[in-house]
C-alpha cells in the first residue's frame, strides 16, 4: 500500500529505544527529586523522565528549542504529558542535571512531580473555539504566576492537579481536577433570525438543543428558544452561528473542587462547583487567581499528608471546607441535576 502522510505517524516508531526493548515489562517508577522520575524495568533496565512545564500554545520556535534540548542531551527523546509539560526521556543519568540547567536557562521550569503543582490543562479560549465563556491562556497564566512556587516544591499534602475550560463542554478535565476553573455562560442565546434563515439547517439546529429548548418558527423561517429550558451550554452555537450565546456582561468562570482520576487510597471523584461566578476580568484575572490560592493554602494548611483535595473535603466535610475557606454557599452549589440521585446527601446532618 501507499505510504500516506494523513494523521499521526505510529507512535512506536516514536519510542525510547529502552522503552521499545522492555515493553509491558516495567517493575516500578520512583521519585528522585523535583521533575525527575525513574521507571525501572524487570531487566534492570533504567529510564529517567525529565518534566518541564510548558505554556500548552506554543510557536515553531518554541518547539525548534525542546527538539534542541532533546537532540543535545537524550538522543531527540521527549513526549507531551496530557497536562501538557515536556518530558525529556534519557537512559544516562549523568545527562540529568545538565539538562536541568539547561531548561532553567531557557525559562523552563523543572517540576511537576510528585507531591506539586504540575501544569494546568487548559483548553482553546478566546482564542480558538467557538463557544468559550472564557478565556483559557490568559486566565492560566495568571494562576500560574502566583502558584509557581508549588510546581517546584514537592512538599504538598499531595499531588495538585488544576484545569481550566472554557465553556461547560469541559474540554479540559475539569471534572475530574483537584481544582477546576470553568466557563460559564448565564443567559440564553440570542437568535440572529437573519443568519438563521441564510444558512442553518432547522432540524439539526433543533435536534442539537440537548434540553429540547428550541423549536422551530416555520412561519419566520427560523427557530424560538423557550428561555426556561435553556441551560446556557451553547451546544445549538456549533450549529449555527445565529444563535449567539456570547454575552460579555454575563459570561464569566465557575470554580469546582474535589475531582481525581486516581484510584489511589479512594475512587475516582467528580469536582463539585463551589463558587458559581466570577468575572472575567481580563488582562490579570485577579479575582480569580485569589479564589484558587485561597483554596490552595486551605488545603495546605488543613489536609493530612496524603490526602488529595477532594479526599480531604471528603474527611472534613463539604460544610467545614466552606467555613475553612471562607467561600459563602449559596443555593448554585446544591445539585439538582436531573440525575443526580446517587450524589444526594441521604443523612440528616446537613447544615445548610
Ligand atoms: Fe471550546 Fe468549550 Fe472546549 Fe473551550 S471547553 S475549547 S469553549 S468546546
Ligand atoms: Fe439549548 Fe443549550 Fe442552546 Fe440553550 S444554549 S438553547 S440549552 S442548545
Amino acid at each position: 500500500m501507499a505510504k500516506i502522510d494523513i494523521g499521526p505517524p505510529d507512535y512506536r516508531k516514536n519510542l525510547h529505544p529502552v522503552i521499545i526493548k522492555n515493553y509491558g515489562q516495567w517493575k516500578f517508577h520512583d521519585y528522585v527529586k523535583p521533575g525527575v522520575l525513574r521507571h525501572v524495568a524487570h531487566s534492570g533496565d533504567m529510564l529517567y523522565s525529565i518534566r518541564a512545564g510548558s505554556p500548552r500554545l506554543v510557536s515553531i520556535d518554541f518547539i525548534r528549542d525542546i527538539c534542541d534540548l532533546a537532540d543535545e542531551y537524550c538522543g531527540g527523546y521527549l513526549r507531551f504529558t496530557s497536562r501538557n509539560n515536556i518530558e525529556f526521556l534519557t537512559d544516562d543519568e549523568t545527562k540529568i542535571e545538565p539538562l536541568i540547567e539547561a531548561c532553567e536557562a531557557k525559562g523552563l521550569p523543572v517540576g511537576g512531580t510528585g507531591a506539586s503543582l504540575s501544569n494546568i490543562v487548559h483548553t482553546q479560549g478566546w482564542v480558538h473555539c467557538h463557544t468559550p465563556a472564557t478565556d483559557a491562556s490568559g486566565i492560566v497564566k495568571a494562576v500560574m504566576d502566583d502558584l509557581f512556587e508549588y510546581f517546584k516544591r514537592d512538599d504538598l499534602p499531595a499531588r495538585l492537579r488544576v484545569a481550566l475550560a472554557c465553556c461547560l463542554n469541559m474540554c479540559g478535565a475539569v471534572h475530574c481536577s483537584d481544582i477546576a476553573i470553568l466557563g460559564v455562560h448565564r443567559t440564553v442565546p440570542v437568535i440572529n433570525h437573519d443568519i438563521i434563515r441564510k444558512g442553518t439547517e432547522i432540524p439539526t439546529l433543533v435536534a442539537s438543543c440537548p434540553t429540547g429548548a428550541i423549536r422551530p418558527d416555520p412561519k419566520n423561517k427560523s427557530v424560538v428558544i423557550k428561555d426556561e429550558k435553556c441551560m446556557y451550554c451553547g451546544n445549538c452555537y456549533t450549529m449555527s452561528p445565529g444563535m449567539q450565546i456570547m454575552d460579555p456582561e454575563n459570561d464569566g468562570i465557575a470554580i469546582l473542587v474535589g475531582g481525581k482520576v486516581s484510584n489511589a487510597r479512594s475512587v475516582p471523584m467528580f469536582s463539585r462547583l463551589v463558587i458559581p461566578f466570577l468575572p472575567n476580568n481580563p488582562p490579570r484575572w485577579p479575582e480569580t487567581v485569589e479564589a484558587v490560592r485561597n483554596i490552595v493554602e486551605t488545603w495546605i494548611k488543613h489536609a493530612r499528608k496524603g490526602e488529595r483535595v477532594g479526599e480531604w473535603i471528603e474527611r472534613i466535610g463539604w460544610e467545614r471546607f466552606f467555613t475553612l475557606a471562607d467561600i459563602p454557599f449559596s443555593d448554585k452549589c446544591i445539585d439538582d441535576y436531573i440525575f443526580s440521585r446517587e450524589t444526594f446527601r441521604t443523612t440528616a446532618a446537613f447544615k445548610y
